[in-house]
């Protein structure tokens, strides 16, 4: 992408009304524009590093077998009633009439509609198990939106619904998603820690939350500090395998790890002094299994081997996508901006012109950029007039993994520079040569 020609509305100024580095930022680096409260449009760098992570999600979503669909995000209020939840859901659930006076709803969630749909399709075990997910806009109309995309009312969420015919199957259905999330959290370069939580308005008696450790996240959480010398790495993992998903849930969810609302500070007591700690953190997924509290009273029911009719055993699995974006800021940003990970980065590389209109910089560059692209590295080509100063704090801002600087002074030498956005350090080399370094 060429600099002059894209749509990059950063800021000098810092937004007043942003309170957290990860809102600061996304305003500031043309990311995100708020429409009205607690619901944004996403400018074009900003829906690049979206779309980055809903992709990395469904990549670890159907690696773990599950297959991706797509619900509605307006739902009507009868399943909802057939559920219960349509009066127990309270005010964060958007309540909308259309024009024959039938309720609707935006969705904050879709336990109903995804049962609904198992249970016109679905009438045997042999068609088991099944886990459907998808990614779509979710609407809770929270009393505080806050925080950016963090706390909005309008977010992406990944939500994923498993179906098995037994508890059992249901719980390795829970170990499998356990496992994928810590798979889809390192590849986008962050810790996620999964804690006991409490069940919540969907409830459920198995249920983990995945929270990254910042000081600005809105839960309090407790822990052992050895869950986080945890990696999953690059293990191969068999997601049919009960015994290896079930090891991997055990070995990330026995030391101590809980947040407030399931915190005991009798079982804390146990954990030795120096490794407990306090701190806060951002939720960014959450599985639960909940057995039969939807497949009931929708009469979700499948029969088994024996020819019994059962209700199927569910689990539903959530991702906050567009939180992600923020949680992935908070935990990866200076003073000059935003600082991406490699597998989330809107662009792979930086290319910056000191001497814009110059034959030779003009020359090299043209080549960087074509020899990126052609490696298959997306590049942000910074060919505006502008002051070498003020393309350097627009790189540093969006946060690119890496800049080439192309001058007058390197080209005499045959190089241009490259330089690392985390640590500053910086290499001298021919243009070839930084093609193939970040290749
Ligand atoms: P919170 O405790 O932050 O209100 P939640 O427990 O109500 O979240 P879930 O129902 O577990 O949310 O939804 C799954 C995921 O969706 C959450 O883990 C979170 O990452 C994301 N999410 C929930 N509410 C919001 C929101 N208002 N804005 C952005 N992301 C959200
Ligand atoms: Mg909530
Ligand atoms: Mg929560
Ligand atoms: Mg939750």
């Amino acid at each position: 992408m060429r600099l002059s020609r894209y749509f990059l509305p950063v800021l000098k100024e810092t937004p007043a009304e942003a309170q957290i580095a990860s809102h600061r930022l996304m305003l500031r680096a043309g990311m995100i524009r708020q429409a009205s409260a607690g619901i944004y449009s996403w400018l074009p760098l900003g829906l690049k590093v979206l779309r980055r992570l809903e992709q990395i999600v469904h990549e670890e979503q159907q690696r773990a077998g599950h297959h991706p669909m797509l619900m509605p995000t307006i739902q009507s209020a009868d399943l909802w009633q057939e559920s219960g939840r349509y009066n127990a859901y309270g005010k964060e659930l958007l309540r909308i009439e259309d024009r024959h006076g039938r309720d609707m709803l935006y969705g904050p969630t879709n336990e109903e509609l995804i049962t609904d749909i198992f249970r016109r399709e679905v009438t045997s075990y042999k068609q088991l198990p099944l886990t459907l997910y998808h990614i779509q806009w979710k609407f809770r109309d929270e009393i505080r939106p806050r925080f950016g995309v963090m706390r909005g009312r309008e977010f992406l969420m990944k939500d994923g619904y498993n179906f098995d015919v037994s508890k059992e199957d249901a719980l390795h259905a829970y170990n499998r998603h356990l496992v994928s999330y810590l798979r889809t959290y390192e590849r986008m370069g962050l810790q996620a820690i999964p804690m006991r939580a409490d069940g919540g308005p969907i409830g459920g008696d198995y249920t983990h939350e995945f929270l990254v450790l910042a000081e600005t996240g809105e839960s309090e959480v407790f822990y052992d500090s050895a869950v986080t010398d945890l990696r999953l790495g690059d293990r191969a993992i068999d997601f049919d395998d009960r015994a290896q998903c079930q090891a991997i849930m055990e070995e990330f969810t026995t030391p101590y790890a809980r947040t407030d609302e399931t915190h005991d500070d009798a079982i804390f007591a146990e954990v030795p002094e120096e490794r407990r700690r306090k701190a806060r953190g951002i939720e960014v997924g959450q599985i639960f299994y909940f057995g039969t509290k939807y497949s009931d009273p929708l009469k979700a029911l499948v029969q088994t081997a024996e020819g019994e009719q059962v209700p199927v055993h569910m689990g539903s699995h959530g991702i906050g996508v567009s939180r992600l974006v923020g949680a992935l800021i908070e935990a990866n940003h200076d003073e000059n901006g935003i600082i991406w990970p490699e597998g989330v980065a809107p662009f792979g590389a930086a290319i910056v012109n000191l001497k814009q209109g110059d034959t030779d910089c003009d020359w090299v560059c043209e080549e960087l950029y074509a020899g990126l692209n052609a490696a298959g590295v997306e590049a942000l080509y910074d060919d505006r007039e502008e002051r070498a100063g003020a393309k350097f704090a627009t790189m540093d801002l969006i946060g690119c993994p890496w800049r080439l600087t192309v001058g007058p002074r390197g080209l005499k030498e045959g190089n241009v520079e490259l330089t690392s956005r985390r640590t500053g350090e910086s290499e001298a080399m021919s243009p070839a040569a930084a093609i193939d370094r970040l290749r």
